[in-house]
């Protein structure tokens, strides 16, 4: 008996959790699941975003409705459109057994005589944002008066909206009997006003410390000057060609400039602003879910509460005029216990909110410099190699086979690859050499390293950097491969730093001193029957120390808005599928991306990708550990 049987759902809510790949309940749908069945009940739920609050209140709702009567028996109201048809896709999904539930969506920006319709045809559940309901109840488009379940969804985003008084106004033509539930990641005032006024003796379930970050989300900033925010996103990007992300912006304004020059300078990016018709925001949100866009430059309010899978990064571009905002933003990545990253790009003048938000989260920033244009050409130079390994061979080129060869067939195996690796090479390459002369003109972290007395030789800071051939693949994050690393080699708690782990391969540093040991000891190690294989890097991956001053970020010299594509940060070219965006946004194919066990790519899904075997419960990753 697995523990969802055990919270009492029907024969046919556990047929869907087994469709859905849910493995464990989470610990807020272990709570509130079975009060929620047994009871008629209000509920007032506080767990942090990505903890499961959808099903926690899906499945008792569904199964407490009467599917026979088709009458409008529960109303869920959640901030966004886009949650709204988050949450009725999914309210589909657990329902997919259950004869005769209609859920139906009601937002604004569509035809608002359609959703009449739809109601009238018999809606047991509408998920409704709460401008478009009172509309439709002004219009007398939909009748509430019978409703027995009212769920508040992210309630504090629905006030932090400014929708308190359309709440109020909904409640108010809704029974006193029915039951009200409340869900919320923080606890502010107004939500608590909302209980009080509506609600009667509700339980309360609490899930982990109120409002503090999720575990799974480590938090990292980069100091830059103003102008060169925007070199340092591209950077950012750069150094991880993988990345899947939220990008936010304070102004729709901001949104759109970014997006469009990220485009221009050939990312996979868009923009998500209220400015976009309905239409248009659809488009790219499934062209996210669908992940031919890597990039997703948002406003708050438009990607409020978004659940995408797998997002690896939230890259706050300006940080919120709110500080609770960035619990927010934050919350979009390291979802389902999965890792994720929220970077901030700061100036100087903003690094005191940096510390009001570490004591908010309760947790600790990393300052990170922005990777150097040789670590980034290493960095995209494995990732090929990576990608060229795990490329699916298409039968189709069979038929080109002998016709390649006889171009080829005088190479060696070495030349061959020498000559692939070069395509793409040259043109690091020669971007390397332009390169060269911004960071000379960084000169203040090396004032620094002297000033300090840092002892510094051949360029670096003095410390070594490696590359070895283990990355987040075999489960590693940068932590627990600097646990590894410190003890296979038996190294003390700071000698090892600055490490950066990639998919296939990670950076590390440690002091000369140590080199001859973490070549020797660490060559000779096996992980997991695989050989580990560590060299040392040319590129000094910014540094020596983590906390070595707060240099400019490396690349003084850049102008915020560079000259495109060729003399742009990344050489970029036709084919390479690490980061530009496929013309016309053809379906980016698997190429770099290796995803394993995650969702399938597919163009013009709209259906949430299927979710396999990645629950709560036994997450594969390594839990990350809290830090103080
Ligand atoms: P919240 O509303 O708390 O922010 P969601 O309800 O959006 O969180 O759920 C976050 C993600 O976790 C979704 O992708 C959801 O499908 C997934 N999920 C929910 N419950 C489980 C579970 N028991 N096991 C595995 N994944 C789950
Ligand atoms: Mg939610």
């Amino acid at each position: 008996m697995n523990k969802f049987e055990q919270l009492g759902l029907s024969e046919s809510l556990l047929k869907a959790v087994l469709d859905l790949g849910f493995e464990n309940p989470s610990e807020v749908q272990e709570k509130a699941i079975p009060l929620l069945l047994e009871k008629d009940t209000d509920m007032v739920a506080l767990a942090q975003t990505g903890t499961g609050k959808t099903a926690a209140f899906g499945f008792p709702v569904i199964q407490k409705i009467d599917a026979n009567n088709r009458n409008t028996q529960a109303l869920i109201l959640s901030p966004t459109r886009e949650l709204c048809l988050q949450i009725t896709n999914e309210l589909k999904n657990y329902s997919k057994y259950e004869k005769g539930i209609n859920v139906v969506a009601v937002y604004g920006g569509a035809s608002i005589t359609e959703q009449a319709r739809d109601i009238k045809r018999g809606a047991q559940i509408i998920v409704a944002t709460p401008g478009r309901m009172q509309d439709m109840i002004n219009r007398g488009l939909v009748n509430i008066s019978q409703i027995n379940y009212c769920i508040l969804d992210e309630a504090d985003e629905m006030l932090n909206m400014g929708f308190y008084e359309d709440i109020v106004n909904i409640l108010s033509t809704t029974p006193d009997e029915k039951n009200t539930w409340l869900f919320s990641a923080t606890m502010p005032a107004e939500v608590a006003r909302i209980g009080k006024q509506f609600m009667k003796d509700p339980i309360e379930i609490t899930v982990g410390t109120k409002n503090s970050g999720s575990a799974t989300v480590s938090h990292e900033f980069y100091l830059v000057n103003a102008r060169d925010r925007y070199e340092a996103l591209k950077r950012i990007a750069d150094a991880n060609p993988d990345i899947f992300s939220v990008v936010f912006c304070r102004t729709k304004r901001d949104t759109q400039a970014v997006a469009e020059k990220l485009i221009e300078d050939g990312y996979s990016a868009a923009a998500l602003h209220g400015d976009l018709s309905q239409a248009q925001r659809d488009g790219v949100m499934k062209s996210f879910r669908g992940r031919q866009i890597q990039m997703l430059v948002a406003t708050d309010v438009a990607a409020r509460g978004i659940d995408v899978d797998n997002i690896t990064h939230v890259v706050n571009y300006q940080l919120p005029d709110e500080i609770e905002t960035y619990n927010h933003r934050s919350g979009r990545t390291g979802r389902a216990g999965r890792l994720g990253t929220s970077i901030v790009i700061v100036t100087k003048s903003e690094l005191r909110k940096i510390s009001s938000i570490e004591r908010i989260i309760k947790q600790k920033f990393e300052e990170k410099t922005i990777p150097s244009g040789i670590e980034i050409c290493e960095i995209q130079l494995l990732h090929l190699a990576t990608k060229i390994k795990d490329t699916e061979v298409d039968h189709e080129i069979d038929n080109y086979l002998p016709a390649i060869n006889n171009v080829l067939e005088d190479l060696s195996k070495e030349e061959l690859i020498k000559k692939m690796v070069s395509v793409e090479f040259n043109r690091f390459i020669a971007y390397y050499k332009k390169n060269r002369d911004l960071s000379t003109q960084s000169g203040e972290r090396r004032e620094r390293d002297d000033r300090d007395g840092a002892p510094r030789e051949n360029n670096n800071g003095g410390a070594t950097r490696y590359f070895v051939n283990i990355g987040s693949r075999d489960n590693f994050d940068w932590m627990s491969l600097k646990d590894y690393l410190k003890e296979t080699l038996d190294l003390g708690r700071d000698d090892v730093f600055k490490v950066d782990v990639k998919e296939g391969f990670s950076f590390f540093n440690t002091d000369p001193e140590h080199t001859e040991k973490v070549m020797e000891v660490l060559n000779n190690v096996q992980l997991e029957g695989r050989r580990i294989n560590v060299e040392i890097s040319k590129n000094d991956g910014g540094g020596r120390r983590d906390h070595n001053g707060r240099s400019s970020g490396g690349f003084g010299g850049g102008r915020s808005s560079g000259p495109r594509r060729e003399g742009s940060f990344a050489p970029r070219r036709e084919g390479s599928g690490g980061f530009r965006s496929d013309r016309n946004s053809a379906p980016r194919e698997g190429g770099f991306r290796s995803e394993r066990g995650s969702a399938p790519r597919r163009e013009g899904s709209s259906d949430r990708a299927p979710r396999r075997s990645e629950s709560f419960g036994d997450s594969p990753r390594p839990r990350r550990p809290r830090r103080d």
